[in-house]
């Protein structure tokens, strides 16, 4: 996979920036962090429109004062957003004068050096379109498109013309993701042993390196096949060094390692057999865990442990207990011990990440479920009702429960069912998310 061009939605407070997101992203498989230090608040989205393919990041907003740190952190968290961004969408309330804007803030987005779109919001009904565009071509922004966030309305445009603006740039690339492999990196803390482990995964008798002639991607990500799949894995130029003795900074404080996870169908994160399990480690794992990739375990370095196998197995799943659906790998990147099985396991969890089950076979699952653990009666709430489960996306799997009031459906029924589905119809490997819906 590429890296697709980043257009960053920003907006007043009460503009309706939020609703608008929502509306973008909900087609799309939301991908969501809240990593610590320079990401928090930011969300990226990746939108596919006639074609071109964008990530658009939901930044903090804009804030009008920045009187305390609090507020100061937002404006600087929204500056980081606007400068790794090709293109900016402006939220404003086409129901204020000036869409709530004051002169300031408006020099800034004109003095940005990138185009700047202005989706004027609220704007229900199509007489008012035209209306709209005229009173705010005075604030100077010359792209302009009338929207409503809440009915969808304008929304093809606005993409539309988001896209339009993205294609005018030739150093920009919207096309979808390009095939090359399945994306793969390799993820943990300093010393855990992942350039040994990489180069002994290039070592295996059935890799074989390819080059894509003509880009320089090899410099940065390493395709390579393996039993006739092709794989690229990610960011692996400082994994190839032999000698990288630098201390790798805090993993997730810098965006490398948050990018490269992104980028990924799949993670290998790799502990180490013979050390404590620090809260890194944890920190790590919930990272990758969050941004829905499927996942792998590498226990390393099990060529030192000389204890019992199971117990070790024991010890790491205690600290890893929302981890339990990712299979682990107790493996040596001194003997090549476990490598070939680690490597056979990508596959089909990339394969489950993208299927979809029959609909028939969810109704069965859900039949039973409410059969064996129906939900149950919470104290002071509706009765609970649940009319139906849908898978309503891949890649990371979404499933959707519709019910009567989903404030009366115990989290212990949903926790339940999530498992059921993993097991019950083969999803080992990649997280799983359940959106509980109201009846309309
Ligand atoms: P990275 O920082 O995660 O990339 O870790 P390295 O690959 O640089 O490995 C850190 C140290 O652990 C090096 O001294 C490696 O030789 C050693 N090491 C890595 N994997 C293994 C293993 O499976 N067994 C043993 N005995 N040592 C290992």
């Amino acid at each position: 996979m590429h890296k697709l061009p980043i257009v960053a939605l920003t907006g007043l407070p009460n503009s309706g920036k939020s609703t608008l997101i929502n509306k973008l992203s909900g087609k799309h498989g939301a991908v969501t962090s809240d990593v610590a230090g320079t990401t928090r608040d930011r969300q990226y989205f990746d939108i596919a429109w006639d074609g071109s393919y964008f990530s658009l990041v939901d930044t903090a907003g804009l804030v009008e004062h920045q009187d305390n740190e609090l507020e100061k952190n937002v404006a600087k968290q929204l500056e980081k957003a606007l400068e790794e961004s090709s293109l900016v969408v402006l939220v404003i309330d086409g129901k204020l004068p000036k869409g709530g804007l004051d002169q300031k803030t408006l020099l800034k987005f004109r003095k940005l050096k990138k185009p700047v779109i202005l989706a004027v919001n609220k704007i229900d009904s199509p007489k008012e379109i035209d209306q709209a565009v005229k009173t705010f071509n005075v604030l100077g922004i010359k792209a302009i498109c009338a929207i409503s966030a809440l009915s969808g309305r304008g929304l093809g445009d606005l993409l539309s013309l988001i896209t339009d603006e993205l294609k005018k740039h030739a150093d920009l690339d919207l096309k979808p993701f390009e095939h090359t492999g399945i994306a793969v990196s390799i993820v943990g803390k300093p010393n855990v042993g992942k350039s040994s482990l990489f180069n002994k995964i290039l070592q295996e008798e059935r890799v074989v390196v390819s080059s894509i002639p003509g880009t320089t991607r090899t410099a940065i990500d390493s395709p390579l096949s393996y039993k006739d799949t092709d794989y690229i894995f990610i960011d692996t130029a400082g994994l190839k060094k032999k000698e990288h003795k630098q201390a790798e900074p805090d993993i997730f404080s810098g965006f490398q390692t948050f990018k490269s996870v992104r980028r990924s169908d799949v993670v290998m994160f790799v502990i180490d057999a013979v050390e404590e399990i620090t809260k890194q480690d944890q920190k790590v794992a919930q990272e990758i865990f969050k941004l829905g990739k499927g996942m792998i375990i590498l226990i390393n370095k099990f060529d030192l442990y000389k204890g019992d196998e199971n117990q070790l197995r024991d010890y790491i799943s205690s600290y890893f207990p929302f981890l339990w659906m990712m299979p682990a790998f107790l493996v040596s990147a001194k003997t090549g011990v476990g490598i070939t099985d680690a490597m056979d396991s990508i596959k089909p969890i990339y394969e489950r990440r993208l299927k979809t089950i029959d609909q028939e076979d969810i109704d069965k699952l859900l039949a039973k479920r409410m059969k064996i653990n129906p939900p149950k009666l919470l104290r002071d709430q509706k009765k609970p009702k649940v009319f139906g489960l849908a898978q309503i996306a891949t890649n990371p799997p979404l499933f959707e429960l519709t019910v009567n009031h989903p404030a009366a459906i115990s989290s212990q029924f949903k926790k339940s069912l999530l498992n059921a589905i993993i097991k019950d119809l083969d999803f080992w490997g990649t997280p799983l998310n359940l959106k509980v819906h109201k009846k309309i």
